[in-house]
């Protein structure tokens, strides 16, 4: 069996965690290899309704081992609220089946401080962090001043390596921000009430990835967010602080040696964007109001109104080149199902030329969207489950995408539900 990452391909909110809660039943294991719980997956089965945050969306089948790898952010105290939520909804979390990489860095108590007090000093200029410490936590491990999960099992050099950080970091909380600083008893007892019960799940995972992948068995890797939100290749500074590429799966996951033998890019029907930053196709006034509430999009850990837009085919057809995308699954066609004709943004204008190429970050301001209309099908497809059975204006809408973005698209989601897809 191979392997396969699934990933975002636009700016995350896509449906992933709806299509690797399906897909898990022929994997082994998932893994999660980067972010932390500053965005959600939503997954509907038979279990119940589930915000998932840091916690593999592969936790609700019964032999799936779920992995937080390397990459991520571990925030103990926000794992913990979200391991004892599914825990009260009857789904089994043990050592067993949820294993945490001893190579993760923990987020400490004081990034989620230190992100709120950049965000306030950044007022009107703010970049609508989800103020869960993401940004200041990478910015700690890349300057090599995070304590890494497996040295819970060594007491006095974790004591003598956070007192250490201890002392550098209230340098930037008391002069930079003038905030209070952190004391040892603080630290320590974040770590009796929340480490301690994490400490269980940390073991070496990168030993029980090369023994899975000896034994050929297929790991899922999971990602957060999308394409363009991604450190590197996405629209900064309005990224996130880690790398949300398939290529990353490697790396992020403990098991460098991995080949990824399938990319799944979720692709929305339509585009949403949390946060600030250039959003080039997004719409304005009812008729995003209208979208917003079809679709029911509001942040799930924020809360938040999401931005909403037509599908936006230069951003798309970009994500998919850079996450390699091998197929795609096409998400929340039904929310389409009201709209009379169905706005797709199919190139931009910049300077007053049209481009089919995604813009330099600095450039998205100045683009303005190209916007074509696709005939509408007007009925509920939410009980249609094989593509032939779709209206031909639907399956219209899922060739011209595929056709314009260049990969193929495999799946098409008609609900929430773990049963409502199309396979094609
Ligand atoms: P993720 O972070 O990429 O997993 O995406 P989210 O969970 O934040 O957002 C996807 C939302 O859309 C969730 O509330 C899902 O339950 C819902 N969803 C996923 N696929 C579909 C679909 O095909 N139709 C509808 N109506 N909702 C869907």
């Amino acid at each position: 069996m191979g392997n396969c990452a699934i990933v975002g391909i636009n700016w995350g909110d896509e449906g992933k965690g709806r299509m690797v809660d399906l897909l898990t039943e022929k994997y082994d294991v998932v893994v999660r290899y980067q972010g932390g719980g500053n965005a959600g997956h939503t997954v509907i089965n038979e279990q119940g309704k589930f915000a998932l945050h840091l916690l593999p969306s592969g936790i609700f089948r019964k032999d799936t081992i779920n992995i937080l790898g390397n990459g991520v952010a571990l925030d103990p105290e926000n794992l913990l609220k979200e391991i004892d939520e599914v825990v009260e909804k009857g789904v089994s979390l043990t050592p067993e089946n949820l294993k945490i990489s001893d190579r993760a860095s923990l987020l400490l108590p004081w990034h989620r401080d230190l992100d709120e007090l950049e965000e306030n000093r950044l007022a009107d200029k703010k970049f609508g962090s989800t103020k869960q410490g993401i940004a200041p936590f990478y910015s700690d491990k890349y300057q090599k001043k995070t304590i890494l999960a497996g040295e819970l099992y060594y007491p006095e050099h974790l004591r003598k390596h956070l007192a250490d950080l201890l002392e550098w970091k209230n340098l930037t909380l008391t002069k930079v921000y003038g905030a209070e600083p952190y004391t040892m008893e603080k630290l320590e007892e974040w770590l009796t009430t929340y480490c301690e019960r994490i400490k269980p799940f940390v073991c070496n995972t990168g030993k029980i990835l090369k023994e899975a992948q000896k034994a050929g068995k297929g790991i899922l890797f999971e990602a957060q967010l999308g394409s363009l939100r991604d450190l590197d290749y996405g629209i900064h500074p309005y990224t996130t602080s880690s790398n949300t590429m398939a290529a990353y799966a490697p790396i992020g996951s403990g098991l460098p040696s991995a080949k990824i033998d399938d990319v799944i890019g979720v692709v929305k029907a339509y585009s949403t964007c949390v946060g600030e930053g250039p959003f080039v196709c997004e719409m304005f006034g009812d008729e995003a109001e209208e979208l917003r509430k079809a679709g029911f999009e509001y942040g799930a850990k924020t809360g938040r109104p999401r931005r909403v837009g037509p599908i936006d085919i230069v951003a798309t057809r970009y994500g998919v080149e850079v996450q390699a995308a091998t197929q795609i699954a096409l998400t929340k066609m039904d929310v389409l199902s009201y709209m009379d004709k169905i706005p797709v943004c199919t190139q931009y204008t910049v300077d007053g030329e049209p481009t089919d190429d995604f813009p330099f970050p600095a450039q998205l301001n100045d683009a303005k969207p190209v916007i074509e209309y696709l005939d509408g099908w007007k009925c509920d497809i939410s009980n249609v489950r094989k593509f032939e059975d779709l209206p031909v204006a639907a399956q219209d809408y899922v060739k011209y995408v595929e056709e314009r973005i260049g990969c193929p698209i495999t799946f098409v989601s008609v609900g929430p539900e773990r049963d409502s897809i199309i396979y094609r």
